[in-house]
């Protein structure tokens, strides 16, 4: 069967392909299966909720089991925010360097032990007889001072992966390094796993 990936971020359909593609699990982009799916608007106020929305419309648009991800990062002093609303920080249009430079005057004066946040990743998977399945993938690590490194996106250069130590960002890290620990590494491979035991 093959599924189709929700969603207009390059980077974000760079990782899901490149963590699904190994597992057997064949996914085309909409421009691939020949459809055109519409913008969803995020009206959820949760992951699991805006994941679905995503999933559901891309589903119903291309009669394709459908994937989506919906994902932020939640930083402790902050309360969990920007959580959903990690793309649009700053406002709209979604800009990185301003969604960056917000969370560090938020940050501001903030000592390190104070500093610590957790990426969140929900992918959602919808079939066209209603079934639906749900992952959820956490990574931790806390945000440093300065963007250090050009890989990854979004926050990547400001965000310290526990599993590193304080030694490299997540932007860091080759693709490989990064889907091993990431938020969507995790989720994506649960649900790969729920995939491989649906009945086709
Ligand atoms: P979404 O497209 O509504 O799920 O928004 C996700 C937003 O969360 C992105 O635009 C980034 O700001 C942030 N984000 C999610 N995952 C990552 C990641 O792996 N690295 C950096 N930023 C991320």
């Amino acid at each position: 069967m093959d599924y189709i990936i929700a969603t207009h971020n390059m980077k974000k359909r760079d990782e899901l392909q490149r963590i699904l593609s190994p597992l057997g699990i064949r996914v085309l982009l909409a421009e691939e299966a020949g459809v055109e799916l519409s913008d969803v608007e995020e009206t959820g106020t949760t992951f699991e909720e805006n994941a679905f929305l995503k999933a559901e419309s891309g589903c119903r648009e291309s009669g394709m089991p459908c994937l989506a991800d919906d994902s932020g990062i939640a930083v402790d002093y902050l309360g969990g925010a920007p959580g959903v609303y990690s793309a649009r920080y700053a406002g709209e249009p979604c800009d990185d360097d301003a969604n960056n430079a917000k969370l560090f005057r938020e940050l501001d004066g903030v000592p390190d032990e104070q500093r610590g946040a957790a990426y969140v990743s929900v992918v959602c998977c919808v079939y066209p007889d209603g079934r639906k399945l749900f992952a959820r993938g956490e990574c931790r690590g806390y945000i440093g001072h300065d963007l250090i490194g050009n890989g990854g996106f979004g926050y990547d250069p400001m965000f310290y992966p526990v599993e590193y130590n304080g030694k490299k960002t997540m932007a860091q890290l080759t693709a490989a390094e990064k889907d091993a620990i990431s938020h969507r590494g995790k989720a994506v491979r649960e649900i790969a796993k729920q995939i491989g035991e649906i009945k086709e």
